[in-house]
């Protein structure tokens, strides 16, 4: 059963389209609209624009455009139902077609419920049960207070076959699709996780998708048991139908406001190293899941921010596939920095040990190529000839596998002067390496097309028309009674002005454009509705667009007029004595007369254009 359009009316009049868009790009108010980058093409200056009363957006530099709907469909890629149905969720919306279609919907929502319910419970068993004093001793001997645990929804996992699955009533449908626990081979529910400190994954959302646990580390005060197991360290949960591991960020929920204030996004590689990095006050770290940094985890990130610094190990980070990190600050436009971490130690200790030291680490991140040159210039024997010729045959390795000639030639005069060279002894040996790559990672894949944007521009259209909509659309009070549909002689702006007029939500008006094949009235009226007034008008401002909109439509309407008399459909008398009326009134607007000028010119072409529109 399809959706019926009340209810995708519903749908839209309930998304604050603001908070929805805040989930995944940093929005500023700017007058009357919100602006930010745009999340569908890279750009460094915010060309994005949001009309929050209409639930419209619109992108000068791509095209971009569209409501609540379109927005989820292109940043989450689904259909358009789909896309309904999840912001219908999160409206709390129940949908007519819920009652017997979409069980993958509901199924996911039992999955998201589930696990929100077990996160609960960890954490609870964490903050008040006996068996979790010896964890919550242990985080505090690793800095972790109960303020902290409470922020990051810690959780204990306490070491019982099936606490969790028993306690919660799972069913097993549930509870192996949300990899909270399996059936085991004597068909009876276990818990995936036992005796592990909990770390709830949460989407950018804020909603419980996922959960990492973590063994503690043996107690020294008690002998190991013969038969213990060899356990992973980290425990987490399997890729399910609410988690994708290459797609969410660890702690983006909470860390998305101070990213967006900073401009920086700190990526680290582990719960305990992100919850290091908001204790010393740097509220802007994530953490991958159990993947590798990807294309997926930038196309997230460079929506809140363009500045990403790793804080890896150095030897992890020094291991970066270096030629996609270069594609990806490419095609994002985001900085890839590397925070100089003191060698061995991880951000978790050093928050603890020298947390200055760490914050200093993020503010003299260096540039990824600059990293990777420094390792294998630091790590060269610089005292004799041979050694700088192998330091330099390194360092040209590294050079060459950044895509830009000028890049590469700013950084080859450093390597020069660090190792006593001529920059022109060096520069043929980097072209040359760059053109024929020794080795090279494999590029990602280029990005999906997106839907087709619309090419339509507003420019080559009257401006009266289009700034008559744009009254209509932002200044209403004023404006609603002076337009007519017969004052539009642009067949496109017509089309959007008699749009407007049913009363209709724009986004309403464009479905019903774009219903009609009316591409073009739908593109620019997207753009208009998220156009900002540059100052308060009044109604002076309506007379003026008024008049010019009337001498416009006038005089089309008199050249039929002259049309009539030629092919004898009028007689001269007649003919004549319009055009001299007419003529007399357009030359009254904006004068005193005006007012009764403008009323009987709008008679006249109701009159004559009666017939023009179904
Ligand atoms: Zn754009």
């Amino acid at each position: 059963m399809p959706i019926s359009d009340s209810e995708i009316a519903q749908v839209r009049a309930a998304t604050d389209i603001v908070a929805l868009m805040s989930e995944y790009v940093a929005l500023k108010k700017s007058g009357r609209r919100w602006t930010g980058l745009c999340p569908f093409h890279g750009e460094k200056t915010p060309s994005f624009s949001v009309n929050a009363e209409e639930g419209r957006y619109y992108c000068f530099g791509c095209r971009a455009s569209g409501d609540q709907i379109t927005f989820v469909r292109e940043m989450q890629h689904l259909d358009f139902i789909e896309a309904v149905r999840l912001l219908a969720d999160r409206a709390g919306i129940e949908l007519h077609e819920d009652a017997n279609a979409g069980p993958a919907r509901k199924e996911r929502q039992e999955l998201l419920s589930a696990m929100a319910a077990a996160v609960e419970w960890y954490h609870d068993r964490l903050l008040n049960a006996p068996d979790a004093r010896p964890v919550r001793d242990y985080l505090r001997s690793r800095g972790i207070s109960g303020e902290i645990a409470r922020q990051f929804k810690l959780g204990w996992a306490p070491d019982e076959w099936d606490a969790l699955s028993a306690a919660l009533k799972l069913s097993e449908k549930t509870l192996t699709g949300t990899g909270l626990g399996f059936v085991n081979k004597r068909g009876r529910s276990q818990d995936a996780l036992r005796a592990r400190l909990i770390f709830p994954i949460f989407d950018s959302a804020g909603r419980a998708i996922a959960v990492g646990g973590r063994i503690l580390p043996p107690d020294p005060n008690r002998p190991v048991r013969e038969d213990a197991r060899v356990e992973a360290k980290y425990k987490n949960s399997p890729e399910t139908a609410i988690y994708s591991k290459r797609k969410t960020l660890y702690a983006l929920n909470w860390a998305k406001d101070d990213i967006i204030k900073s401009g920086e996004i700190i990526v680290c590689e582990g719960y305990t190293d992100v919850i290091a990095f908001f204790g010393a006050g740097l509220a802007r770290a994530v953490a991958t899941c159990g993947t590798a940094l990807g294309e997926d985890h930038f196309r997230t990130m460079r929506n809140f921010a363009t500045r990403i610094v790793l804080a890896y190990d150095a030897d992890k980070a020094g291991q970066s596939a270096a030629a996609s990190v270069y594609q990806w600050e490419r095609q994002h436009e985001v900085d890839v920095l590397v925070a100089r971490l003191p060698k061995g130690s991880d951000p978790a200790e050093l928050a603890q040990k020298d947390p200055d030291a760490l914050r200093q680490a993020v503010a003299n991140a260096v540039p990824f190529l600059q990293f990777r040159l420094d390792r294998v210039l630091d790590a060269a024997n610089l005292a004799t000839a041979e050694g700088r010729v192998r330091a330099a045959e390194a360092a040209m390795l590294v050079l060459a596998e950044h895509p830009s000639e000028l890049v590469r030639d700013q950084y080859l005069m450093q390597v020069a002067d660090r190792l006593r060279l001529e920059p022109s002894a060096l520069r043929p040996r980097v072209g040359e390496l760059a053109r024929n790559p020794v080795k090279r990672e494999i590029p990602n894949e280029p990005p999906p097309e997106g839907p087709a944007r619309r090419r339509v521009s507003s420019g080559s259209m009257p401006r009266p028309g289009l700034e008559a909509l744009r009254l209509y659309l932002h200044f209403p009070r004023e404006a609603k009674e002076r337009f007519i549909a017969q004052y539009f002689v642009n067949e496109t702006q017509r089309e959007i002005f008699e749009g407007l007029a049913t009363g209709a939500p724009v986004s309403e008006v464009v479905d019903a454009l774009e219903r009609r094949g009316e591409e073009d009235a739908a593109g620019v009226l997207s753009q208009l509705v998220v156009d900002e007034l540059d100052r308060e008008y009044t109604s002076d401002d309506v007379t003026a667009v008024v008049s010019q909109l009337l001498r416009r439509a006038v005089s089309e309407e008199l050249k039929n007029v002259e049309r009539e008399l030629r092919g004898g459909t009028l007689s001269p008398d007649v003919a004549m004595a319009t055009i001299r009326d007419v003529k007399e009134r357009v030359s009254m607007l904006e004068t005193p007369h005006g007012e009764l000028a403008e009323k009987d010119l709008r008679s006249w072409l109701l009159t004559r254009r009666a017939g023009d529109t179904p």
